[in-house]
Parts: structure tokens; C-alpha cells; sequence
């Protein structure tokens, strides 16, 4: 079968692999379509800190199952599955109290074992989530996983129908944060640099829409806050030494930031601008099994998949594909390799 390994920064290769073969709780997964997540974007480009080389990579994966171990009960051949990312210990602190996606030895398909750009996939039954939806379109079983994350962004920054939320940054994964809060009944102001981005963004359902680029915008998008005193909500997706500070001081008193960034650079932040608010600071990372939360969201139409999803290639041309989410985020939003051409 073909897999798409990194060897190492820059170094793409599309290798001949033997199929993977399958343990009695596991089954094997004819991959339909993968996700291109910006982390790959930094896996490529030797900017993501936790990765480890060479990997077959991939997070963002779903297909059919087409063999099934001895031990699985709830999947058959034909099944339609999205698979979770998240390996976890079961036995640690964060594994103990519900919160295995922060898994002291936590290990992510992908990222640090082999993932799911690849024809073919092996996968425990409890990672494997079936669609249930005869007609919904299959190749979009892979943005269950950035989806999942927009959910557990909301879960982790308790956002209500009561919060007017911030989402800095109107890339893919902001756009699912937005949905999901847009789910919880709240109101979502989004901004980008891009007014491609911004339009997605409001067609998408976003309420209001900033171009980071224009004088004044963050005092704009302040005067529509409750009283001007900032978003009860602030969800950073930027991820950058800047970003954070703004997005504290975007908050209003008694306010939530949530954080995603994988950045091991230092923002400088005053202790006083999270005190005086008494903010509180929550980070996100991955989803905590939420995968059921965005299938029923898919089923709901909730969420839009087909809006999030602006590319569908063949998988010979992930390179390509990773370089133009690098060089020109203007032109894309989610990019789906496909495996079945
Ligand atoms: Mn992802
Ligand atoms: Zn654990």
C-alpha cells in the first residue's frame, strides 16, 4: 500500500509499505480521505516541537472498514468509521480523572506513531467512531477530528449561550471552534488578515467579522462587547508570542482565554492583566472523546463540513498541497487527500 512518511524537515516521501496487519481488538480501515492540518504543515516544515522523525503522518482519517479482529463486537466489514488520534495510558493522574487527552505518556497517530496517510490503517475498535448517515458524504469522515477539537475548545472555555466569544484567527480550526460555540447558542466575533478567510467566516455563521489588518480594529470589535468591557470569551488560534497578550487583554473582567498554541517561545505577559480581571487561563489541547458530540453535529447540520472543506486532491500531491497552505492561506481552508483515485 502507499504511505506518506516525513523522514525529516522538507522531506516528503510517498513509500510502498506492506498493508498493516491486525490485532483482535483492531480493524482495518480502508482509508477514504485524510485531513491536511496545519500541525503536518509543521511536521513538513520542522516547526512542530513534539513530532518525532521519520513518521508516517496524518491525525485527520477516516474510510471503511474492511477486516475486523477476532475480539471487535460493535464494527463490520462496510462500516463507515472516523478514527480518534489520541493514545493514552489509562492509569495516570489526567488518564484517572476523565481527562486522558493531556495522558502524561500521551501518544497522538501521527504525530508520535504512525498515523493515517496511508491506503490502508490499523485501529483499536474503542478509537473508531461509525457514521451512522447513509447519505452524507463520506470523504468528509476525516474532519471529525478537527471538528472534535472546536468542541473541546467549548468545553474546556464553558461557553454558554451567555458568551459574546472572541476567536482570533479565522483559519480551519477557528471556523470549528465557531460553529461549536455558535451550537452553544453563543454569539462569536472572528477576526483574520485575510477577508477571504472573514467571508468563509460569516457564511459559515460567524455574527460579526474583523480584518486584522484595519486601523482601529480591536476597538471596533470592543465597542460591540457589553459595555465595551471585552469578549466573556477569548479564544486564541493564532498561537503566537503576541497573540496571547492581546487576546488577555481582549477579555473583560471575570473573562475565560483559552489557549491552543504548541509555540515553546515565551509571550511576555504582566501577572496584573490576568489579577485584575481575575481571567481565567485554559488551555485546550486535542479532544477528550468528543468525536460523538460532532457526528451528531454533522447529522444536526450543525456543522458544515462541505463549507470547511475548500480542496479535495489526490493524495501524490500532499506536498504540493502542504506548501500552498504555507504560501498562500488565502486560497485554502481545509484540504482533503484522497486515497480511492
Ligand atoms: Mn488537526
Ligand atoms: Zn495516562
Amino acid at each position: 500500500m502507499k504511505a506518506i512518511f516525513v523522514d525529516e524537515p522538507l522531506h516528503i516521501r510517498i513509500a510502498e509499505v506492506e498493508r498493516p496487519s491486525i490485532g483482535e481488538k483492531e480493524v482495518l480501515i480502508r482509508i477514504i480521505s485524510a485531513g491536511i492540518c496545519g500541525s503536518d504543515v509543521g511536521i513538513y516544515y520542522g516547526t512542530n516541537s513534539l513530532v518525532t522523525y521519520p513518521r508516517l503522518i496524518g491525525h485527520e482519517y477516516g474510510g471503511e472498514v474492511v477486516e475486523v479482529g477476532s475480539a471487535v463486537k460493535s464494527l463490520k466489514a462496510g462500516d463507515l468509521v472516523s478514527v480518534d488520534p489520541v493514545r493514552a495510558c489509562g492509569h495516570c493522574y489526567a488518564c484517572t480523572h476523565g481527562r486522558h487527552n493531556v495522558c502524561s505518556t500521551l501518544e497522538v497517530t501521527g504525530v508520535h506513531r504512525d498515523g493515517g496517510f496511508a491506503e490502508y490503517v490499523a485501529a483499536e475498535e474503542q478509537y473508531c467512531y461509525p457514521l451512522e448517515m447513509p447519505d452524507f458524504p463520506k470523504e468528509y469522515l476525516c474532519l471529525v477530528e478537527p471538528y472534535s477539537i472546536g468542541v473541546q475548545v467549548n468545553h474546556r472555555g464553558r461557553v454558554s449561550k451567555e458568551d459574546h466569544v472572541l476567536i482570533m484567527g479565522s483559519g480551519p480550526i477557528g471556523l470549528c471552534i465557531m460553529q461549536a460555540a455558535k451550537y452553544r447558542g453563543a454569539k462569536v466575533t472572528m477576526t483574520d488578515l485575510v477577508d477571504s478567510r472573514l467571508e468563509r467566516a460569516k457564511d459559515m455563521g460567524a455574527d460579526e467579522v474583523f480584518n486584522a489588518g484595519t486601523d482601529g480594529y480591536l476597538d471596533q470589535a470592543l465597542a460591540t462587547t457589553q459595555d465595551g468591557q471585552g469578549f466573556t470569551v477569548v479564544i486564541d488560534t493564532i498561537c503566537s508570542t503576541w497573540s496571547f497578550p492581546l487576546a488577555l487583554d481582549m477579555a473583560c473582567p471575570a473573562g475565560r482565554v483559552v489557549t491552543l498554541g504548541l509555540i515553546n517561545k515565551p509571550s511576555e505577559v504582566a501577572q496584573v492583566s490576568i489579577t485584575k480581571k481575575e481571567l481565567d487561563v485554559i488551555g485546550s489541547r486535542l479532544s477528550n472523546s468528543r468525536f460523538p458530540e460532532v457526528l451528531e453535529c454533522f447529522k444536526n447540520g450543525a456543522f458544515t463540513p462541505q463549507k470547511l472543506c475548500t480542496h479535495r486532491i489526490s493524495y501524490r500531491d500532499v506536498e504540493k498541497a502542504i506548501c500552498e497552505i504555507k504560501e498562500h492561506p488565502e486560497n485554502v481552508c481545509k484540504i482533503i487527500i484522497c486515497f480511492d483515485n
